[in-house]
C-alpha cells in the first residue's frame, strides 16, 4: 500500500475516533424520567407555593382584525391549583411501616 493512503486512512480513523468521542461527550444526560407535572402541563416549581396558582406563561399566536398572524402574545396560565404529584411531600412524610418482625 502507498504510504499516502496509509496516512489518509489513519487520519480518517483518528477523525472518526475523535468525533465519536466528542459526540458521546456532548450528548446531554437524559432528563429525569418522572418529572411531576400539573394538569396544566407545568412543573410544580412553576406554581406559587402560597397560592398554588401557576405563574408560567403560555405563548399564543396573535392575529389582527383581518385574521393575519401578528406575532406571539404571552398569556398567563389559567391554572389555579397544582394537582400533580408532590415528590417533596413524600420525602418529608415517609410511609409508616409496621416494625419488621424477625
Ligand atoms: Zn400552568
Ligand atoms: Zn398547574
Amino acid at each position: 500500500m502507498e504510504p499516502v493512503s496509509l496516512l489518509v486512512g489513519g487520519a480518517l480513523l483518528a477523525v472518526g475516533y475523535l468525533t465519536g468521542r466528542l459526540n458521546r461527550h456532548r450528548t446531554p444526560p437524559p432528563p429525569p424520567p418522572m418529572t411531576p407535572l400539573c394538569g396544566c402541563g407545568h412543573a410544580l416549581s412553576q406554581h406559587d407555593r402560597e397560592t398554588s396558582t401557576c405563574y408560567a406563561e403560555l405563548r399564543r399566536d396573535n392575529y389582527d382584525k383581518r385574521g393575519r398572524w401578528a406575532g406571539h402574545v404571552w398569556v398567563p396560565c389559567t391554572c389555579r391549583q397544582y394537582v400533580g404529584p408532590r415528590p417533596i411531600d413524600e420525602v418529608f412524610a415517609p410511609r409508616l411501616l409496621p416494625p419488621a418482625v424477625d
